[in-house]
């Protein structure tokens, strides 16, 4: 039957059962030639792809294909596939690590899967279950092995994307997918040195509003960022401050804290509050759990442990940082990703004028914002344990 229906994925109580991810039913082919690997200082974001890809795709007749992993190639796409008309595509970003012991570890991988649920089934495209994706995600890890550098501050980052290859130009839902997941060893995010970044508020582009998507790693949301980050670029700031109204959301494509002063002389942390303007972040969870352990159960180094951290995530605006700024009390300003993990921030400004400077520290980051980045890359390389956040890959 050749109808062209409007299937919804998954609410279709009738719809003939099909085959579903299946990580057991795995196909490897690896590739003759493998790449030589690039020096880790030489390494720029993104550039080199390693040897291999995980790729399996959907129909809506028969179900998920035998998940494949084979040499890294180009897809061939029908020009009307959904992915290139709307835009229906997701992606997720993860890092593997590996330890002293030579095993690769994966950092919260269960956080990326249970976003990437969301984020898929935001944009309707076809379900599955990530706890397959998973498992294939370790087995392209391990056959990636050799790519990740063993020098501190490096890793594997992992892209799974999910792109809609209904070839229709009918607008609706896809119920064609393909799903792949690429790799590429990767260094400092920034090669900016000692140097914090700059970041450049911005109120009129913005990245999220209330009822949006900014809180899905849906690709659709990055396009629209690329010509404010251009702007920010030519002004002579490093990243974007994305402000609604005059709420501070994030920074580029990463969350942001201020460390604050208070009165007693302990110190707040803030974050905005996941309301839907913000990426529900790996690594924002990951340091606010960081932060409220501190004095108790382990705590940050060369921080006192009579130093009290209070996390909070609530709204906070670009007016209340300026003016902790003039006060005295704003410390530290940082930007949290997977990508970036940890970086300090230097100066806010807008219209070509500074109207935040950061205090200066040692290297490119505070206090607060060093002993979170070597926590937490202790986690991720193996060399602390923290509840089941390192997994093992193999
Ligand atoms: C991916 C991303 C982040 C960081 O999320 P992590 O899970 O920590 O990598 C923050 N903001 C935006 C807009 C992002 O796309």
């Amino acid at each position: 039957m050749a109808i062209d229906h409007v299937p919804q994925a998954g609410v279709n109580a009738n719809a003939p059962q099909v085959a579903p991810l299946d990580a057991s039913k795995l196909k490897i082919t690896l590739s003759e030639t493998l790449k030589a690997i690039p020096a880790p200082e030489s390494l720029v974001f993104g550039g080199t792809m390693s040897d291999h890809m995980m790729i399996v795709t959907y129909h809506p007749e028969t179900g998920w294909s035998d998940p494949e992993i084979k040499p890294y190639g180009p897809l061939t796409l029908d020009p009307t596939s959904s992915c290139f008309q709307y835009s229906t595509n997701l992606f997720e970003g993860m890092k593997a690590y590996v330890g002293s012991d030579g095993e690769p570890r994966l950092f919260r991988p269960n956080m990326n899967m249970a976003r990437l649920e969301r984020t898929r089934d935001r944009i309707a495209l076809p379900t599955f279950d990530t706890n397959e994706l998973i498992k294939l995600i370790k087995k392209l890890v391990v056959i990636e092995s050799r790519w990740i550098p063993n020098v501190p501050g490096h890793s594997l980052y992992v892209r799974p994307t999910m792109i809609g290859t209904r070839p229709s130009l009918g607008v609706a839902a896809s119920d064609h997918a393909t799903l792949y997941v690429i790799c590429c060893p990767t260094g400092p995010y920034f090669r900016t040195g000692a140097r914090p970044l700059s970041l450049m508020a911005v109120g009129e582009h913005i990245r999220a509003w209330p009822g949006g998507t900014g809180g899905y790693k849906l690709a659709g949301n990055y396009a629209p960022t690329f010509l404010p980050q251009k702007l920010a670029a030519k002004a002579g700031y490093d990243q974007v401050l994305w402000l609604l109204e005059d709420r501070v959301t994030e920074a580029g494509a990463m969350n942001f804290f201020a460390v604050v002063k208070r009165e007693d002389g302990d110190l707040d942390i803030l974050t905005s509050p996941l309301d839907g303007t913000i990426l529900p972040g790996v690594t924002r969870d990951s340091m606010l759990t960081l932060i409220a352990a501190h004095g108790s159960k382990n705590s940050l180094r060369n921080i006192p442990t009579s130093l009290k951290l209070y996390p909070h995530e609530r709204t906070f605006t670009i007016g209340e940082l300026v003016q902790w700024s003039e006060e005295g009390r704003l410390l530290e300003a940082f930007t949290v990703g997977t990508a970036v993990v940890v970086a300090g921030v230097g100066r806010i400004g807008s219209e070509g004028r500074d109207d935040i400077v950061l205090p200066k520290h040692e290297g490119s980051m505070g206090p607060i914002a060093r002993a979170l980045h070597e926590k937490i890359t202790a986690i991720q390389e193996g060399r602390e344990q923290w509840e089941d956040w390192s997994v093992p890959c193999s």
